[in-house]
């Protein structure tokens, strides 16, 4: 561990101490650790990836050297759609920096370690905005588990209830393919490629090990991070800041050998996940959850808001004047599993023909093939005057067996398992499954039937479900006349219970342009950065498209790196040092 002790305390001394091991860490970790520092990265968890590993690794960043290739597009542009999302929350100068700074990030990281990115068409989230575009999210290409080395074993696992025998799918593209095996010669190879993977790493490892979507991200940035020599503690939590002269100097880290004092020259990163996990601020910050209504989280369960508490102990704040303060997620609970592998985001399955979404008055309340971010609100405000927040996402024999629904898979595989556990319930008729689901049963079949009448023309007058490109890219495109709308006349029907969830939050700590921290007033706190979901979102709690948590919060990072390094190096002596002289 390379420290030298100075009285109970070991004393550990570095340019750059970062806090965390997501994609936001890595980035600044590697672009400080490029321009020569001495960087140290601490983890809290066994484990190095954190939620960075349970996501598609899809990163929303306009002007990216792929976009190109896909058609037109502009950082005005980009910037007029930011403008739309943020509303009355748009800040100029994070926005600008992000913009300047996100395609030189990807041309950066591209170019120096392993991340390899591809481009894929895919509409950001509202389309009705000006300067909407369909090119700015950008996918990570699959990783081969061995060239991870000694470090493999290290990797965060991914939400492996996604997986299928194994298999896990890197993209929306890739998920066509695997739903077309049993139609087309195309699907049927990809499948059989797909299968020969898993089968080589049960050969080497005796079992399969996945590294696609965000698990390829962090492996690509890991190995590079290890072979240019940033060190890594795992069961290592940053517990509180040095402070020397009203500047932050490092941090109290907690390892296995005991309270180690590292001391970082240039300054700390914080990138600790956010708070999705911190009960006490969640229930201040998620409007449901202060109204006492459930909620699940599907980011890494040790994200509790310690970055955000170290920013707070430097005098910084976590700025909660946002759109939203999450980035929200309909989830189900798996009844087999515990922890993050028994929730389940509904991220595919609304959007096909044969579905919809009822409360448990058996109405529908809103377009159910928008995206996850908007979809949730809309339930939350649907069931304000009920005693409970969830709804049933309703589908028929036919759309089950073609798309399954949620943890439950297509044909041909069987779902019998799944009515039993109660995961999902299964009725003759509509009246039959209202009955189990406890929903209002006249109401239902008036609902379903107004959908029905109106779905064989493929409209839907009501909600607007399928009525624009970026519903049409989640539906299936050889449904006619309309990818998302079919309707519900093939029992048995099925219903799945959808609470309200997140997937990490966008209140976060506020920063500048240059990603410090920055007190009330402003004014920046020396030697502290923030990035990735520690930090207040870019686009100030709208979600803007695929990619949209990543791609800011890792463009946070790389701005945290270039500053750090250009910022002027302290030379205070070891022994000099004391605690709490901030402020
Ligand atoms: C199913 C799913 C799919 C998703 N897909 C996408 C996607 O494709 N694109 C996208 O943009 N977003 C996606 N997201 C969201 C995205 O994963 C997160 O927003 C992002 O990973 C957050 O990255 P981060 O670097 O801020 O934090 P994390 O990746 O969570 O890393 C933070 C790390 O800090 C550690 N830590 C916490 N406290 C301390 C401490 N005191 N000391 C040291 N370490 C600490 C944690 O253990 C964790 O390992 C998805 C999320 C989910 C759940």
């Amino acid at each position: 561990m390379n420290s030298t002790t100075a009285g109970t305390t070991a004393i550990k001394q570095v340019d750059v101490l970062v806090v965390g091991s997501g994609a936001a860490a890595f980035t600044a970790a590697i672009t400080a650790r490029k321009q020569g520092l001495e960087v140290l990265m601490v983890e809290k968890d066994a484990v190095y990836g954190g939620t960075s590993c349970f996501s598609g690794g899809v990163m929303w960043i306009p002007g990216n050297r792929h976009s190109a290739s896909l058609g037109p597009d502009s950082l005005k542009q980009a910037r007029t759609y930011i403008a739309q999302e943020a509303g009355e929350y748009f800040d100029a100068e994070r926005v600008d920096a992000f913009l300047a700074n996100g395609p030189e990030m990807i041309d950066f990281l591209e170019r120096e370690t392993e991340l390899e990115c591809y481009p894929f068409s895919y509409p950001d989230y509202h389309p009705s905005y000006p300067g909407h575009a369909t090119v700015r999210s950008i996918g990570t290409k699959d990783y081969e588990a061995w060239r991870l080395g000694k470090y493999r074993k290290l990797l965060r696992q991914g939400l492996t209830q996604t997986n299928f025998m194994g298999l896990a799918v890197g993209s929306n593209v890739e998920m066509k393919q695997l739903m077309s095996a049993g139609r087309s010669l195309k699907g049927l190879a990809f499948v059989l490629r797909k299968f020969g993977g898993v089968f080589r790493d049960v050969l080497r490892y005796g079992k399969p090990d996945p590294v696609t979507r965000g698990r390829a991200l962090i492996a690509r940035l890991s190995r590079s991070a290890f072979d240019c020599g940033i060190e890594l503690w795992l069961n290592a939590p940053a517990k509180e800041l040095v402070f020397v002269d009203g500047r932050v100097e490092g941090a109290e880290v907690q390892t296995q050998q005991g309270r180690v004092r590292v001391m970082a020259r240039k300054g700390v990163v914080l990138a600790s996940g956010g708070f999705p996990h911190d009960a006490a601020r969640t229930a201040k910050v998620y409007p449901h959850k202060a109204a006492g209504r459930e909620h699940r989280s599907l980011a890494n369960p040790s994200n509790t808001g310690d970055g955000a508490r170290l920013a707070e102990s430097a005098g910084g704040w976590v700025d909660t004047a946002v759109q939203q303060p999450s980035a929200w997620m309909p989830i189900s609970v798996i009844p087999y599993y515990q922890g993050p592998k028994s929730l389940w985001p509904h991220i595919v399955d609304r959007q096909k023909p044969g579905f919809i979404a009822v409360t448990s008055e058996g109405k529908r309340f809103f377009d159910e093939a928008a995206p996850y971010h908007d979809f949730v609100p809309a339930m939350v405000k649907a069931c304000e005057h009920l005693p409970q927040t969830f709804c049933y996402l309703i589908c028929d024999h036919r759309a089950i067996r073609r798309y399954g629904l949620g943890f439950v898979k297509p044909a041909p595989v069987p779902n019998g398992q799944h009515v039993r556990s109660g995961y999902i319930l299964r009725g003759e008729t509509l009246s039959d499954l209202a009955q189990q689901a406890g929903i209002d049963a006249a109401q239902f079949e008036r609902t379903v039937a107004r959908f029905n009448e109106h779905a064989h023309k493929g409209v839907d007058p009501e909600f607007g479900r399928g009525g624009n490109i970026y519903d049409h890219s989640q539906g299936d495109p050889d449904h006619k006349p309309n990818p998302n709308i079919a309707p519900l006349d093939v029992g048995p029907f099925y219903a799945l219970k959808l609470v309200p969830g997140d997937i990490g939050n966008f209140a976060g700590i506020r920063t500048d342009g240059n990603a410090r921290v920055v007190a009330q007033d402003g004014a920046p706190i020396p030697g502290l950065y923030a990035a990735g979901n520690d930090a207040l979102s870019f686009v100030s709690g709208g979600y803007a498209g695929a990619g949209g948590t990543l791609g800011p919060g890792m463009t946070l990072g790389y701005i945290a790196g270039k500053h750090l390094a250009a910022a002027e190096t302290t030379a205070q002596p070891v022994q000099s040092m004391k605690k709490g002289s901030h402020g």
